[in-house]
């Protein structure tokens, strides 16, 4: 199954993607998680990157679409995958479009998880991630119970550079030029579906498993 989940920053679609790869058994592709990867191993891509991103700023496309594109033709993406945090604008959704057409693939779902602009910027300033395995909770919402430690592995849980409240606004934004008009653009394409994302964890998770069994 080829997914593609949508989302504001802070909507949810990392803590999402995490279960419902394991539930599914594809591969996980987060263009966030691979600059960071690529920041932590201090390539050229990550310094790139590693600008952009400090200033919540996107990655130029020609960049994000050529990983993106590398990342797609790897072989474990020919039974599926999860697309999550690309394409962010429109011309990337046309590269997209352009490299599925090339590997003889297509997207099955559109997964848009909405939460209104207001509840967002908590959500974010308020994540915390595992440094050893990259586990996602909220010190409010998702806390985990050893508090700086993470409940699967006990790594140290830290912030983000970009979550910091200075970035997440020019984010925001960033998100409402650039991204938002992705929705009418899917919309339009007929495989689209909004999740309501203020519900709890376990509920959109069983929202959005629902919509992918067309039940
Ligand atoms: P995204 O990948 O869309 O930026 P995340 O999955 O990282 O979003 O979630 C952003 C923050 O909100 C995290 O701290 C996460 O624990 C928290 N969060 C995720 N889903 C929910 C939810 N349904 N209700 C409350 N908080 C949530
Ligand atoms: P969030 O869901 O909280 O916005 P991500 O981890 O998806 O965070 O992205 C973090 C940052 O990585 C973005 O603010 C942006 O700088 C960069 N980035 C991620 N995906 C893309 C993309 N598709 N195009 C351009 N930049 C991206
Ligand atoms: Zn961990």
């Amino acid at each position: 199954m080829q997914i593609l989940l949508m989302g504001p920053p802070g909507a949810g679609k990392g803590t999402q993607a995490a279960q419902l790869v394991k539930e599914l058994g594809i591969p996980h592709i987060s263009t966030g998680d691979m600059f960071r990867a690529a920041v932590k191993e201090g390539t050229e891509l990550g310094k790139k990157a590693k600008a952009c991103m400090d200033a919540g700023q996107l990655v130029p496309d020609e960049i994000t679409i050529g990983i993106v594109r590398e990342r797609l033709a790897k072989a474990d993406c020919k039974q599926g995958f999860l697309l999550d945090g690309f394409p962010r604008t429109l011309e990337q959704a046309e590269a997209l479009g352009r490299t599925l057409e090339e590997l003889e693939s297509r997207l099955d779902h559109v997964i848009n998880i909405t939460v209104p602009a207001e509840d967002l910027v908590a959500r974010i300033t308020g994540r915390r991630i595992c440094r050893a395995c990259g586990a996602t909770y909220h010190v409010s919402f998702n806390p985990s119970s050893k508090k700086d430690r993470c409940d699967a592995c006990d790594g140290e849980l830290y912030q983000r550079n970009d979550d910091q409240e200075a970035t997440v606004k020019s984010r925001l934004d960033v998100y409402e030029a650039q991204t938002r008009p992705l929705v009418n653009y899917y919309q339009d394409r007929g495989v689209y579906a909004e999740i309501d994302g203020r519900q709890d964890i376990d509920k959109v998770l069983a929202d959005i498993l629902k919509t992918l069994r067309g039940a």
